[in-house]
C-alpha cells in the first residue's frame, strides 16, 4: 500500500472553523479589530484560568517583541536567553539592539538550567556592572520550565521573567495542588498560533500581560503607536503586529478542540514509550513530579549522531517527517559572538535528539509504522 506523507506537526481541523470564518464575513469584520478578535482573547484566557490580560497578535516572534519593549529592554541592554530553543526566541532581543546571553538547559526538562542561570547573572554584573534586563524563559516541546527555581532566582536579583510558551499551550505545573499553566508563570509570557503549533490561526501568536493596563500598552504598539487625534499623530516607534479578524476566527474554533489536541498529543507520546519501551538506551524528555506537558512533538534521545541519522534518513525514505532537535543558538553562525553559560548539554541534546511525528490526527497505526521502522535501524547496529 502506498503512504502518504507523515509531517513532523500539522494543525488539526475540527470542521467549525469554516462557520467562525463565515460569521467573521458575515459581520463584515475583515481587519484587525471585531468580535472575533476579543472572542479568541477571552477563550483563551478562560483557557488559561488566569487573571491576567491577554492580546492577540500577528505572531509568537511579535509577542516576543512587544513584551521586551514592556520589560524596557533597550540597546545598552543585555538579556539572558534559553539557547537551547527556535531563533525565533532570541531575534527580537536583537531587533531592539539588546545582546542576548545564552544559557544551558538542565536534563530533566530540557529548559533553562537555574545553576548556570545563577552563574550567567552573577558574570554579567560582575563583567558589565548591571544586571542583564530579562530573562527569557521557554517551555521547549511543551515541557514546562523549572519555573520555581527560576522564579525565585528572578526575584533574588529583581529581574523581569518573558516566558516563551509558543509550544506549551495547554502545559501545566502543580504547585501546592494548584495547577499554573504555562503562559501565566512570566511577567509576560507568549504564545505561537503558527501552522505547526498545537492550535492555529494560520499565523499569529499572543501576548499575556500583567494586567489589562499594560494589555492596552501593547495595543497601541501594535497598531503603529498612534497617538488619541483625529489625525494620524506619532511619538512613539510602534509596529504593525495586529492579528487578523479573520485568523482569530479561525482561532475561535480551534481553541474549542485545545483540550482534545492536548490529549491526543500526550496520546501519541505514550504509544511511542510502549512501542519502544524494550530499548531503555532511547530516552525520551521525561515530565518531572508534578510537571504536565502537552508533548507538543514527542523527542527521542538516541546513543549517538550517527544512529540518529540513521534513523532520521529511514524514515525519510519512506516518507516520514523527522527533525534534529533545535541546534543550540550559541551554536548559530548568527550569535557565535554572545556570551554562553553552560557545558554540553543542549549540544548533546541537539547532537542525539529527533523529533517524531506528532500531530493530532496520527493514528495509531501510523504511529506503529513509524516505531518499527526506529526499531530496524537499532536492531541492526
Ligand atoms: C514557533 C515558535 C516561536 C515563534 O512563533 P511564530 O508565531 O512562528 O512567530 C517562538 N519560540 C518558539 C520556541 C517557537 O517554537
Amino acid at each position: 500500500m502506498e503512504h502518504s506523507r507523515i509531517h513532523l506537526s500539522i494543525a488539526s481541523i475540527n470542521g467549525k472553523e469554516q462557520d467562525f470564518i463565515n460569521q467573521a464575513f458575515e459581520q463584515g469584520w475583515l481587519s484587525t479589530v471585531g468580535p472575533q478578535i476579543d472572542g479568541f482573547e477571552r477563550n483563551l484566557k478562560t483557557y488559561l484560568q488566569t487573571d491576567k490580560a491577554l492580546v492577540a497578535l500577528s505572531s509568537g516572534t511579535a509577542a516576543i517583541h512587544l513584551g521586551l519593549l514592556q520589560l524596557g529592554v533597550c540597546s545598552s541592554d543585555e538579556v539572558i536567553c534559553q539557547s537551547f530553543t527556535f531563533v525565533a526566541s532570541a531575534n527580537p532581543i536583537t531587533y531592539l539592539g539588546a545582546k542576548p546571553v545564552f544559557v544551558d538547559s538542565e536534563l530533566d526538562t530540557w529548559n533553562m538550567s537555574p545553576v548556570f542561570l545563577t552563574e550567567a547573572i552573577e558574570d554579567r554584573i560582575k563583567k558589565t556592572g548591571k544586571a542583564p534586563k530579562a530573562i527569557l524563559i521557554v517551555d521547549l516541546y511543551g515541557m514546562p520550565a523549572k519555573m520555581v527555581e527560576i522564579i525565585a532566582i528572578a526575584k533574588k536579583y529583581a529581574i523581569p521573567i518573558l516566558e516563551d510558551a509558543a509550544e506549551a499551550l495547554g502545559s501545566y505545573i502543580a504547585v501546592e495542588g494548584r495547577k499554573i499553566m504555562c503562559g501565566a508563570m512570566g511577567d509576560y509570557s507568549v504564545f505561537s498560533f503558527n501552522g505547526n503549533k498545537i492550535i492555529t490561526t494560520s499565523g499569529g501568536g499572543a501576548l499575556v500581560c500583567p494586567d489589562e493596563q499594560s494589555a492596552d500598552k501593547v495595543r497601541f504598539f501594535a497598531g503603529q503607536a498612534r497617538d488619541a487625534a483625529p489625525h494620524y499623530e506619532h511619538s512613539l516607534l510602534g509596529y504593525n503586529y495586529r492579528l487578523s479578524n479573520i485568523s482569530a476566527a479561525l482561532g475561535q474554533a480551534q481553541v474549542l478542540s485545545l483540550s482534545d489536541y492536548v490529549e491526543k498529543r500526550r496520546r501519541i507520546n505514550k504509544l511511542y514509550r510502549l512501542e519502544l519501551a524494550a530499548y531503555p538506551f532511547l530516552t525520551f524528555q521525561d515530565e518531572p513530579n508534578n510537571f504536565n506537558s502537552n508533548y507538543w512533538l514527542t523527542t527521542l534521545v538516541f546513543r549517538s549522531y550517527q544512529e540518529r541519522e540513521a534513523v532520521r534518513n529511514h524514515l525519510l525514505s519512506n516518507n516520514i517527517e523527522s527533525r534534529p532537535l533545535w541546534k543550540p543558538l550559541h551554536l548559530q553562525p548568527l550569535y557565535a559572538e554572545c556570551p554562553f553559560y553552560g557545558d554540553a548539554v543542549a549540544e548533546s541534546l541537539f547532537e542525539k535528539g529527533l523529533c517524531l511525528p506528532s500531530s493530532s490526527n496520527l493514528t495509531d497505526l501510523e504511529i506503529k509504522r513509524i516505531s518499527d521502522l526506529i526499531k530496524e535501524i537499532i536492531i541492526k547496529k
